[in-house]
């Protein structure tokens, strides 16, 4: 049965109020190893320890003083580890701590949440994903759940090169295409990744799946509903506001 759980740090979430699965009580995950991709980016890998997500879904990751901020499921739901993108904020009290821990440490895990469904509930429709940066999480957990079913293309932006995680896993998988904002570059486009969109072709069963900075998803939001893109057809998940 479904329990309501008041989460008082995630003031934007649903007004603070999340529907999980289950009981809503957590669960202590060990830690396998900690990635660090660069200064503030890293991939956190946490045993499974049997839960079960959706590709799109959510847990609340705790530190040590039991404060608790959502993340973006990365990994497959036939794998046996979790998989987290993080970016670390500046000051970010869990991004922080996360990123300090060490293999055989332990982190409390909320159960899976979640509204976002990249690529599921919508028969046979096509769709495109597009992402920023560590927004690119739910497509890649959907990558390795459901690799039969690759969307018409993935819109990728990330600020360099090295930030574009599980590039190599999707490249081959479906077009995919890479907007770099601060790095010169000839092999990928130099910008934004909602410049991009000009090159998709927008029909109206077309679904469109937005992950990331606010900004982004904003701009897109506006941009493919001038092009007479239904709202219900634009899903969307906020991971940075402003
Ligand atoms: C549904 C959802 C899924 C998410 N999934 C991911 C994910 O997969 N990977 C990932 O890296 N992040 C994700 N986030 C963001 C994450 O939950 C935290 O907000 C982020 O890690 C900062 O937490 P912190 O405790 O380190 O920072 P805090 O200690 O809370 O804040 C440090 C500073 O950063 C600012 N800040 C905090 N959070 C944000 C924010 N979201 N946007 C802009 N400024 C902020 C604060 O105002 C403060 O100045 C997700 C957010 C949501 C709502």
């Amino acid at each position: 049965m479904g329990a309501i759980v008041l989460f008082d740090s995630w003031p934007t979430v649903m007004g603070g109020f999340l529907i999980v699965n289950g009981d809503g009580a957590t669960t202590e995950h060990e830690v396998r190893k900690v990635q660090i991709l660069d200064d503030d980016l890293y991939v956190l890998h946490v045993e499974r320890g049997g839960l079960e997500f959706l590709p799109g879904d959510c847990v609340a990751l705790f530190d040590g003083a039991g404060e608790s901020r959502p993340y973006s499921i990365a990994s497959g739901n036939g794998e046996d580890t979790l998989r987290f993108l993080i970016r670390k904020l500046e000051e970010g009290e869990v991004s922080s701590w996360l990123m300090a821990r060490q293999p055989g440490d332990r982190v409390r895990v909320s159960p899976p949440f979640g509204w976002f469904r990249p690529g599921q509930d919508i028969g046979d429709a096509p769709f495109v994903f597009v992402a920023t940066g560590t927004g690119v999480a739910p497509f890649l957990s959907y990558h390795h759940s459901f690799a039969a079913r690759p969307p018409q293309q993935i819109l990728y932006g990330i600020r360099q090169r090295c930030y574009a995680i599980g590039f190599d896993e999707i490249a081959g998988w479906c077009p995919v295409r890479l907007a770099i904002s601060r790095e010169a570059t000839e092999a990928h486009h130099e910008g934004r990744v909602t410049d991009l969109l000009e090159g998709v072709p927008v029909d109206p069963e077309t679904h469109f799946y937005l992950c990331g900075h606010e900004s982004m998803i904003r701009e897109a939001t506006d941009w493919l509903q001038a092009r007479g893109v239904d709202l219900l057809n634009i899903h969307r998940e906020v991971f940075f506001h402003e």
